[in-house]
């Protein structure tokens, strides 16, 4: 794919303007993050530089090799109706698809993808190398410059310095990285990856509030010493669904993972050594994922369950390594092969990589605006991990929209607003700028209050017209999406215009009242118990309709009456968030605050009363208050 730079000068009536000059972006990290945010501001004509610690490393998978889930696979979505890599990339290195929550409404149904994790980072290396305005540099980002309170560029380990009209930094669990395998700790960002501390310290001085998170990771196993013969095989679906609005097939070969168990053995080995683990031995201080939790934590907070689900998830085609999902741990090497080999299946397997904890900096994202940038270091943008977040998805997902703003931002190009009206990644934004964070983030469905709307099927029916708009979405998906788009039209007018009496209805054994008026096959499908299927012996002319175009119609008309509702309850949200709080106001002065509200709304400083009533701790009689104060002061200032 390539994008041409946009213009610097533009003829109009006669006369020469300058339209804009195309920024000079530097991004900081070749994780999911940060290739999202090269690519995304490169979209947008930018001339980026993506300066990481190695080459190799660039998309890597640092944890399960797999993409998507629950929540997740709505993310995935998202990026890829905004003309992203990640939904192409896991759909290039796809091994097994599964659509999670299958037989539950398409509202909560998340794809998911194992993945080869060697063809998933050849896809992003080759995707990025072949945009003519990006170049990569392997090296060290070790200081920042800063020029009048903003960020200038960066400085590198062996003293060259980057200038750049914006900076983005996605340097994941490398800040401050330490590596815990029981007793023995080892400086690291991640395995046999050096940590980032120079710049860890920088962002110290610069005054960043800066805390501690901790994230784990399972022992790898080698796959020819694990009995196979003797486990439940999981394949994937007879139909996969891709993860990308511009993918039809898997491309690779597809595999099964295998189900196994720990059991009442397993167990007794990780309870006689718990005081060895990192996490309960004390040797940790930062907060870990509370519903990723490691198998020493599922051990001793679910102590009545006998047994736990392991799913056997193979790293790539060519790969022999095997990542157990679901026994993550921090105990020493010894006791992770004692508590393997009690599991069926895994009696004589072999450890290849010792499972390990890693704690690492992360910063505070109230201090961000909703484009991901630093208020009080304007030119500093923060995406991934460094924000507290954990998950490929949502390192992406941030990725996006902090390049898409870095690189908006210094041409005048219109932003890419996001919000949780529309959008998992709004939810995401909205929630970390917002709330902050007390442990890992991650994304489920039931952090979005819109979900019946914001389905991954209609991602792109959602966020694509605005990338056209904001021109971060390239000629092919444009096209792609309008001729979606006529087709869905057409389909919509057919079944509009076709009608029938309930009579007619209950006679070919379709239930409907019998007192009702004529209905329309589109009416019909708003019913859970009536399809495409049910309707079709009333009329040959069902069957010329486009068949991916009619399954979008049926998810669509299944919400209708329920959408009709939500979007009454986002009218009176639209009116909060259309009343704007100045940014000077004095909370101390606003009777009926708490002094702990006072306190978060002086420093969170919410833009709306939309967003201050989506922060951690609000009352509805405390927004009464501030709603009554700015009332007065307008009436003060007319
Ligand atoms: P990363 O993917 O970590 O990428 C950071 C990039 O920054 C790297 O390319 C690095 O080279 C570069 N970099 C760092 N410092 C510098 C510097 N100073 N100069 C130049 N480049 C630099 N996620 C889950 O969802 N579930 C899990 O269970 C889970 N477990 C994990 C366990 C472990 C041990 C680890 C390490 C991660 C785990 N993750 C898990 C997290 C997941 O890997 C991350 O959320 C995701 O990779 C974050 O993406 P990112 O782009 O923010 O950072």
């Amino acid at each position: 794919m390539s994008f041409s730079r946009a213009s610097a000068l533009e003829n109009k009536d006669g006369v020469f303007h300058v339209k804009h000059q195309d920024p000079e972006i530097v991004v900081v990290g070749g994780g999911h993050a940060g290739c999202e945010a090269a690519h995304a501001a490169a979209r947008l004509g930018a001339a980026v530089k993506l300066v990481t610690l190695t080459r190799d490393g660039i998309g890597a998978m640092s944890c399960n090799p797999a993409i998507g889930g629950l929540g997740k696979g709505h993310l995935v979505r998202e990026i890829d109706a905004l003309d992203g890599v990640m939904g192409r990339a896991a759909d290039a290195a796809g091994i097994q698809f599964r659509l999670l929550n299958r037989r539950k409404g398409p509202a909560v149904q998340g794809p998911r993808a194992q993945s080869d994790r060697q063809l998933y980072k050849a896809f992003v290396h080759k995707e990025l190398s072949s945009i003519p305005n990006i170049t990569i540099i392997e090296g060290e980002v070790v200081d920042l410059t800063v020029t009048r309170g903003r960020v200038t560029g960066a400085v590198l380990s062996d003293g060259s310095v980057l200038s750049a009209d914006a900076l983005v930094l996605t340097t994941g669990t490398f800040l401050g990285g330490v590596i815990h395998i029981g007793e023995r700790q080892i400086v690291g960002g991640r395995m046999g990856e050096k940590a980032s501390h120079r710049l860890s310290r920088r962002l110290r001085d610069l005054g960043l509030s800066i805390g501690r998170l901790k994230t784990g990771t399972p022992p790898r196993l080698h796959r020819t010493t694990i009995d196979w013969g003797s486990l439940e095989l999981q394949p994937g679906d007879d139909t996969p669904e891709m993860f990308s609005f511009l993918s039809l097939n898997p491309v690779a070969r597809q595999v099964s993972c295998a189900i196994t168990h720990t059991n009442e053995a397993t167990h007794d080995v990780i309870r006689a050594n718990l005081s060895r683990s990192a996490m309960y031995g004390g040797m940790i201080e930062g907060a870990g994922p509370r519903y990723c939790p490691s198998i020493e934590d599922k051990v001793v907070r679910f102590a009545e369950k006998p047994s736990h689900q392991i799913f056997l998830e193979p790293e790539g085609l060519t790969s022999d390594q095997v990542y157990p999902n679901g026994i993550s741990t921090s105990l020493p090497e010894a006791v992770q092969e004692a508590y393997v080999r009690t599991i069926r299946g895994l009696e004589r397997a072999e450890i290849v990589q010792p499972g390990y904890a890693i704690e690492y900096d992360y910063i505070d994202p109230r201090a961000l605006t909703q484009d991901l940038e630093l208020k009080s270091l304007p030119g500093l943008y923060l995406a991934g991990q460094i924000n507290g977040t954990t998950g490929y998805e949502e390192a992406a997902a941030q990725g996006l929209v902090a390049g898409l703003a870095a690189a908006a931002s210094r041409s005048g190009r219109d932003r890419m607003v996001f919000s949780r009206r529309t959008s998992y990644i709004g939810v995401l934004i909205d929630d970390l700028i917002l709330r902050g964070v007390t442990e890992p983030y991650r994304m489920f469905t039931s952090r979005a209050e819109f979900r019946l709307s914001l389905r991954a099927d209609n991602a792109d029916q959602r966020l694509t017209p605005a990338g056209i708009l904001t021109g971060c979405v390239g000629a092919e998906r444009k096209a792609a999406f309008e001729a979606k788009m006529a087709k869905l039209t057409d389909a919509r007018d057919q079944l509009s215009s076709l009608e029938w009496t309930p009579s007619t209805l209950i006679a070919a054994g379709i239930p409907v009242s019998a007192d009702g008026g004529r209905k329309s096959a589109f009416a019909l499908l708003s019913y859970p118990e009536i399809d495409l299927e049910t309707l079709r012996p009333l009329s040959p002319e069902l069957g010329s309709i486009d068949a991916e175009a009619a399954r979008q119609i049926e998810r669509d008309a299944m919400y209708a009456n329920y959408i009709a509702r939500q979007e009454r309850d986002v009218l009176a949200m639209v009116r909060d968030e259309a009343l704007t709080i100045p940014p000077n106001i004095d909370y101390s002065a606003i009777s009926g605050l708490s002094a702990e509200l006072i306190a978060k709304l002086s420093h969170v400083r919410p833009p709306s009363v939309g967003h201050a009533s989506r922060m951690e701790g609000m009352t509805p009689a405390a927004l009464t208050a501030i709603v009554v104060r700015l009332r007065q002061l307008t009436r003060m200032s007319a």
